[in-house]
């Protein structure tokens, strides 16, 4: 018998990087309050947003949801306690007070 000429040396499976999203407060949520909807006015976007972050803000794993939508550049729906607009605020490089350059990552909410 002969042996395989190569093989594929595949990292196992984890769930651990997703594991968190089982604890999420929105599990049992409808999806709709955390994404806008196609012809969403303003006025009922801004509630929805506020509604929404008001669960993310007794979520335990905000810090979680909101690092996953920032490292993967999630571009829709409230993660985290943020919106779109968050995020690509939090995403801008800051200059501290001694000139370096660093980005927010930790949990806000506006
Ligand atoms: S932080 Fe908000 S969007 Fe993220 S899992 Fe928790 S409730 Fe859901």
């Amino acid at each position: 018998m002969s042996q395989p000429r190569f093989s594929l040396d595949m990292p196992a499976p984890s769930t651990s990087l997703w594991d968190w999203q089982t604890h999420a407060q929105c599990r049992p949520l409808d999806t709709d309050l955390f994404f806008p909807r196609e012809g969403e006015g303003h006025g009922a976007r801004i509630r929805r947003e506020r509604t929404a972050k008001e669960i993310c803000q007794s979520c335990p794993v905000r810090n979680q949801c909101q690092n996953h939508a920032l490292s993967t550049g999630e571009p829709f729906g409230i993660w985290g306690g943020t919106t779109e607009k968050d995020r690509r605020h939090l995403r801008q490089p800051r200059i501290t007070r001694c000139g370096e350059i660093s980005r927010v990552s930790s949990p806000q909410t506006h």
